[in-house]
């Protein structure tokens, strides 16, 4: 029987063997592990969330809900193996910001998403079972697959590709500005830059584009991405533009809270 251990470290393992082969284009800089908040987590059933190159797994959930449907040990590594597959390959999935309140458009990311991480375990099943031993992918975990493949129909979906991490990184942006950062929206622009705010004292600033180069260092990366993930921050978001020069601000209304064990 696999223990809760044993599965924190089968994570890890695929992590390692699939980051930047699943996601070639944009390689994931974090994997996380969070604790389910027993208030949100249990009812919206989340068990992964990816946002820019940061991935989170809710291990927990996944665990309890694996031994509730008394899976074989075969069947909760096939499903964890899904779980990272799936969310390392949002990482080169282009996501137009701004648009998760679109149902229509989140069941098309959804679905093109696990159409292209069936493709890759399919594809790669021979190499990967002989580096991580024996799995099977259960139902349960293709639970969400069947019903947008039953949506679609038969329907021709294609995968969007993310061109750069550069976009991937303008797109997150563009999610904690709410608005579309973007060369073609703002042809003048050659510097971003991202303050934070806490309780409206200046916390930190730090330069994302240089001379339209990408020039963010990834710890910084990830702290953009917990800004946006669910749960860690409370914050409100605005940009100002002066000169060549975009400036993206966050004020976070208390200061952060960490309930994530971060594993790399
Ligand atoms: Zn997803």
């Amino acid at each position: 029987m696999l223990t809760y251990g044993d599965c924190i470290l089968y994570v890890k393992k695929v992590y390692d063997a699939l980051n930047g082969q699943i996601n070639h284009i944009a390689p994931a800089i974090r994997l996380a592990l969070t604790e389910p908040n027993p208030d949100v987590a249990k009812k919206i059933e989340v068990v992964g969330s990816q946002c820019m190159l940061y991935i989170e797994i809710r291990l927990d959930s996944v665990f309890e809900k694996f031994n509730y449907l008394k899976l074989t040990d075969n069947e909760i590594r096939g499903g964890l193996l899904f779980i990272v597959a799936h969310e390392l390959s949002h990482c080169n999935q282009k996501i137009i910001p701004n648009r998760h309140t679109d149902i229509e458009y989140v069941r098309y990311i959804e679905y093109s998403n696990n159409v292209n991480t069936i493709n890759y375990l399919y594809k790669y099943e021979d190499i990967l079972k002989e580096y991580l031993g024996p799995y099977e992918v259960p139902d349960i975990a293709l639970q969400a697959y069947y019903l947008q493949r039953n949506y679609y129909n038969g329907e021709q979906i294609i995968f969007p590709y993310i061109s750069s991490v550069k976009e991937k990184v303008l797109d997150g942006l563009s999610i904690i500005t709410k608005e579309d950062v973007y060369d073609t929206k703002y042809p003048l622009v050659n510097n971003i830059n991202m303050e934070v705010y806490i309780q409206n004292r200046m916390h930190k600033s730090f330069n994302i584009i240089r001379n339209k180069q990408l020039t963010i260092e990834p710890i910084d990366i990830i702290k953009m991405s917990q800004f946006i993930a669910r749960g860690i921050y409370d914050y409100s978001g605005y940009s100002t533009i002066s000169g060549d020069t975009y400036t993206a601000c966050i004020n976070l209304n208390s200061a952060p809270v960490y309930n994530v064990t971060v594993l790399r």
